[in-house]
C-alpha cells in the first residue's frame, strides 16, 4: 500500500514541521519496540507530528487515503495498541511539554509526555498528579484508561483529576473538552477512550500538595505466610499498598523460583527498577495453578 502513495507521503513530510519515518529508519524501529517485547507489528509508516496543525493535516491525509491509523505515546499498552500493521502510526513524542501553574495548581500536559515528565515537573512545587508506577508509561494513554497509582488512595484517579483536553477527530475538527463543552465527550474519554475518539492533544490536570519527601520500597515475604501477612498490615487510609504475589524469576537471582508475596509501599517511580524499559520483557497470559495462602 505504502509504495501506491509514496509520492503524496513525500508531499505531505514537506507540509509537516513534524518528521516521516519508513521501514527500516531507526526512528520507525524505535517505534515499533514497544514494552511487550512479544508485539512484533509493522507499521507501513511512522509521522511524528510537532503541532496541532501537523495533526490535522496528518488526519485529513489518512482520511483521504483511507489508512488505518493509531496512535503511540508511551508504547506500554498490554498488547500494542499502538502499533498497527501495514497502518499509519502518530508517535507524539515530540509533543512533550508539560507547564505547570503552582498557584493555580494546574499542570498543561501536551500528549506526547510521559509520567516522568510530569512528575519531574511538579516535584520541584511539591505537586503532583496520581498516576502510575512506571515512569516511561504515557500520560495520555494512562489517563485514557483511567488511570491509579500509589498516590490513588489520597487523592483519587489520574482521570478525576482531569479539567480538560484538546482532540483532533477523524473528521479534522479540534475540539476543547471539559465538564462544560463537549460533556459527554470528556467523560468518554476519562477510562474508555484510548485511541476510540481521536487524538488527544493536550491534558490539562488539577494538582494535589505532596509532602517534599515519601519514603517507599518492596518488602517480600514467603508466600507460605502471605495469610499472616496480609491480617497484620495496619496501614493508614492514606497510605497505597500493592500486594503481589510472585513467581521470582528474573530480578533477584538469590531468590529465583521461590514463590512471594510482595508489598509495594507508595512510590511513584517505583516499577522503573523492576521493569526497565530496556529490558525486553514479554507479557503473555497463561494459568500459573492454584496458590495455596
Ligand atoms: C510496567 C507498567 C506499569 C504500569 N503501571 C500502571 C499504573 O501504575 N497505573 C495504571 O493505571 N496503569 C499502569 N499501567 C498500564 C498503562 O497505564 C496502560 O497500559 C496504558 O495504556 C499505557 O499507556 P502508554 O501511553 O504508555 O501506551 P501506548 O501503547 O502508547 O498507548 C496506550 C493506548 O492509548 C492510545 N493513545 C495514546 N496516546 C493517545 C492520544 N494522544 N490520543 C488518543 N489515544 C492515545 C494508544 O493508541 C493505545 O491504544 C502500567 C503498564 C506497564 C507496562
Amino acid at each position: 500500500m505504502i509504495e501506491r502513495y509514496h509520492t503524496d507521503i513525500l508531499q505531505l513530510q514537506q507540509s509537516l514541521e513534524g518528521s516521516v519515518s519508513f521501514p527500516g529508519d531507526p526512528d520507525y524501529l524505535e517505534t515499533k519496540s514497544v514494552f511487550n517485547a512479544h508485539v512484533d507489528k509493522n507499521p507501513a509508516i511512522v509521522i511524528f507530528p510537532a503541532s496541532i496543525p501537523d495533526i490535522l493535516r496528518i488526519m485529513e491525509f489518512a482520511g483521504q487515503k483511507d489508512m488505518r491509523i493509531t496512535i503511540r505515546n508511551g508504547g506500554h499498552s498490554t498488547y500494542g495498541q499502538c502499533l498497527i500493521d501495514d497502518g499509519l502510526v502518530l508517535n507524539m513524542k515530540n509533543l512533550n511539554r508539560v507547564v505547570v501553574d503552582p498557584v493555580a495548581k494546574i499542570a498543561r500536559v501536551e500528549a506526547g509526555a510521559l509520567l516522568r515528565d510530569l512528575d519531574m515537573a511538579c516535584a520541584p512545587y511539591h505537586l503532583a498528579v496520581p498516576a502510575g508506577d512506571c515512569p516511561m508509561v504515557g500520560v495520555a494513554g494512562l489517563v485514557l484508561g483511567g488511570g491509579n497509582g500509589f498516590l490513588s488512595r489520597s487523592f483519587g484517579l489520574t482521570c478525576d483529576q482531569l479539567v480538560s483536553a484538546g482532540m483532533v477527530t477523524a473528521d479534522g475538527q479540534t475540539l476543547e473538552l471539559s465538564n462544560a463543552i463537549n460533556a459527554k465527550l470528556f467523560r468518554a474519554i476519562k477510562g474508555a477512550g484510548q485511541g476510540n475518539f481521536g487524538v488527544i492533544t493536550e491534558l490539562v490536570f488539577r494538582l494535589s500538595e505532596v509532602p517534599e519527601s515519601i519514603y517507599g520500597g518492596s518488602l517480600y515475604w514467603p508466600a507460605s505466610i502471605a495469610r499472616e501477612i496480609l491480617l497484620q498490615i495496619d496501614a493508614p487510609d492514606a497510605m497505597s499498598l500493592y500486594v503481589r504475589m510472585i513467581l521470582e524469576s528474573r530480578w533477584v537471582s538469590m531468590l529465583r523460583g521461590q514463590k512471594f508475596c510482595m508489598v509495594h509501599l507508595s512510590m511513584q517511580r517505583i516499577m522503573n527498577s523492576r521493569h526497565p524499559y530496556e529490558s525486553g520483557i514479554g507479557w503473555k497470559a497463561g494459568y500459573s495453578g492454584i496458590w495455596d495462602v
